[in-house]
């Protein structure tokens, strides 16, 4: 099967800007950012969209978003506000097929999303 372009970052075939890894999840600068802070929260099981989890990977959500949270507050965003976003399918606006939470905060984000 065809590696996507996060298994290629975790197996360090491409280069990231690592922010945190552990045995579960890695975090990177998203490469296009959309505000002056903008992660990915990636787990390192390949998990294509939020269609195909499954009960054993609740542990493995909850991780992420707890992740999200302690990279917000250090990089000083916790006080100021953030979005976490997990894109699923085309009108969702997915574009890698390896689900992914966005953290994305240090300015003010429009609502509703386009
Ligand atoms: P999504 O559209 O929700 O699937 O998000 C995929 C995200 O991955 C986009 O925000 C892209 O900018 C980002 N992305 C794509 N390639 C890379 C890369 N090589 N390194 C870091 N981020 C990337």
């Amino acid at each position: 099967m065809t590696k996507t372009i996060f298994e290629k970052i975790i197996l360090r075939e491409i280069p990231a800007n690592i922010h945190y890894e552990d045995d579960d999840i890695i975090i990177i600068d998203d490469i296009n950012p959309v505000a002056p802070v903008h992660l990915l929260i990636i787990p390192k099981k390949k998990i294509e969209t939020l269609n195909d989890l499954n009960d054993v990977d609740a542990e493995l959500i909850s991780n992420m978003f707890q992740a999200a949270k302690k990279m917000a507050t250090k990089l000083g965003i916790d006080k100021s506000g953030y979005r976490t976003i997990f894109n699923c399918n085309e009108d969702g606006g997915q574009t890698v097929y390896h689900i992914h939470l966005h953290l994305i905060g240090g300015r003010s984000l429009a609502w509703p999303p386009g």
